[in-house]
């Protein structure tokens, strides 16, 4: 199956707000299915022509509760400004460290489970690190990893983990936070989902 927007399920669906349960290993094919198109998802909603022919939302990651999927899984496919690209389909992420330090994406973020304009910012920390299983659907290879992130892409993954426990951003909206910092200074452009 191809993951469509008729498959996300959207704001005020209970799923959204539920805890997810750990995904057992070892894993079952139809977690690996699952983490696949998730990924493919996310790829295709980047893509002009795929956009196009389906109606995609542009996203930078999916979780698997959005599919109506209660385990904690999550894809993120989403590149850096400075170009360095990431590419993971995630199992049983565990938040290992974070910053003091507060920050927010200028603008807000931006949700596929939501579809009504939001305003207001959302705290996140300026760096996490996450352990995790990340399985590779090309190589039907799964492989521990720790990946710390900053900024920006800090924000998507925490977003997606936000997901997995059963909290939306639209949860955690704020019209100011004054100790906290914006992402990045200046008015980049991009128009992403998660
Ligand atoms: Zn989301």
């Amino acid at each position: 199956m191809m993951i469509l927007m008729k498959h996300i399920i959207r704001e005020g669906h209970k799923t959204l707000e539920t805890v997810a349960s750990e995904v057992r290993l070892p894993l079952s094919s139809k977690d690996k299915k699952t983490l696949k198109e998730m990924l493919e998802f996310v790829k295709n909603s980047q893509d002009e022509t795929m956009v196009e022919t389906y109606g995609l939302r542009p996203a930078v990651g999916i979780a698997a509760p959005q599919i109506n999927i209660s385990k904690r899984m999550f894809a993120v496919h989403v590149t850096d400004f400075d170009g360095t690209p990431y590419s993971y389909a995630l199992i049983n992420p565990v938040l290992k460290a974070r910053s003091n330090e507060i920050i927010y994406l200028p603008g807000g973020e931006g949700c596929l489970s939501v579809d009504r304009e939001t305003e207001g910012i959302t705290p996140r920390y300026k760096w996490v690190e996450f352990d995790a299983l990340s399985y590779d659907p090309e190589n039907d290879k799964l492989f521990e990893v720790t990946l710390r992130l900053e900024g920006y892409i800090g924000i998507v993954f925490q977003h997606e983990f936000d997901h997995i426990n059963g909290i939306l951003f639209t949860m955690k909206l704020f019209e100011a936070l004054p100790f906290a910092k914006p992402a990045f200074e200046t008015e980049q452009v991009f128009e992403a989902t998660s």
